[in-house]
């Protein structure tokens, strides 16, 4: 915990009306009768001690360092405490404290309710966890859990943009780095349930690209990085994907097949013979994807089609729950995949 306190700008000066003037208070989180004004950027937050104490130790240890006045006049009589989060993030760490959990989760379905945006739930876990606000992890890695889920269905059906189950905001073209702050946040914080999505998400960014780090497109054209330790894991999950993708193609291209009607079996063999040399083409890291819009499939009979689809799905399966073993993450508390399996007693897999 290193919270560089500064009573006047720079340390130095004795603090008066000019180090005071900077500072813009924020629209929100200025009460009239709050005690206590922080300071993040050039942004005051005019706050209450008690609330802050009550809600976190962190802020209680540090309201118990005496704090010296900053000019009585500019500052409406409160102390100034400078702290070096950034002022939007600690906006919403401070906006959850005062509203709770109803500030990111819709708990009475209110109509004007706006679902967080990412990097609000980012923000969340990572000053949650600075000012040991247990609560705040906790809400806002559930709504990071709707998206980052170890739940296969619940995957499935968000892989075909049905999105109505989450619970915050995504925007598509930050899904890349979203992935890898979501690792980062799920170590910090020890939500490891998070894990699993994420980093496969992370296995489909370019290996270069993940050393590198990955840029955001739009919100702050920040870099996000993976640490080291999670790449070498990502690095060896793309090697098991990549196995386990050809053994789902095996089948996929009908070499070994599920399919038992005496119109279809010929017909598979053949498509099976032809899609032989394009396995090693096919070959990616998201053998997760791979059922979706085959020429193979639609040469069969609808039943068999059935066959076919479930019995790739039964594969998917498979590899979902596996996942943590190909992540090398199986050790960490919380991780344990959901992928209930609705395709016993087929007759193909007898
Ligand atoms: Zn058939």
């Amino acid at each position: 915990m290193t919270l560089h306190q500064r009573p006047g700008d720079d340390g130095a000066a004795p603090a008066g009306p000019t180090s005071s003037a900077g500072i813009q208070k924020d629209n929100q989180l200025w009460l009239e009768d709050g005690s206590i004004i922080l300071v993040a950027g050039q942004t005051g937050f005019r706050v209450h001690k008690s609330q802050l104490s009550r809600k976190s130790a962190i802020f209680r240890e540090l309201f118990a360092v005496p704090q010296p006045i900053v000019s009585v006049d500019s500052l409406e009589g409160c102390p100034v405490v400078r702290v070096p989060d950034a002022a939007q993030e600690l906006s919403h760490l401070l906006r959850y404290i005062y509203d709770g959990r109803s500030f990111i989760i819709s708990t009475t379905g209110r109509p004007d309710f706006v679902k967080p945006t990412f990097a609000t739930l980012s923000a969340l876990m990572r000053l949650g966890h600075k000012y040991d606000i247990p609560e705040a992890i906790e809400d806002a890695s559930s709504c990071l859990q709707s998206y980052y889920t170890t739940n296969f269905d619940v995957y499935k059906r968000l892989r075909q943009r049905d999105l109505v189950d989450l619970l915050f905001e995504l925007r598509e073209e930050d899904l890349d780095a979203d992935a890898i702050e979501t690792v980062n946040l799920a170590m910090l914080t020890g939500k490891h349930s998070l894990l699993p999505a994420a980093m496969y998400r992370c296995c489909q960014i370019d290996s270069d690209e993940l050393i590198d780090g990955v840029q955001r497109p739009v919100r702050d054209a920040r870099t996000v990085h993976l640490n080291a330790d999670c790449i070498r894991l990502c690095r060896r999950g793309r090697e098991h994907l990549i196995k386990a993708c050809g053994r789902v193609l095996k089948v996929f291209g009908l070499l070994e097949s599920p399919v038992r009607c005496g119109r279809c079996a010929p017909v598979a063999k053949q498509e099976g013979a032809g899609s032989i040399h394009d396995i090693e083409l096919q070959l990616t890291t998201d053998p997760l994807e791979l059922m979706y819009g085959s020429d193979a499939l639609n040469a069969l009979c609808s039943r068999c089609q059935t066959s076919m689809a479930d019995h790739l799905a039964a594969q998917q399966r498979q590899i979902w729950c596996k996942l943590p073993v190909y992540l090398g993450i199986d050790d960490l508390e919380g991780v344990e995949m959901v992928a209930p399996s609705p395709l016993e007693g087929m007759d193909w897999a007898a």
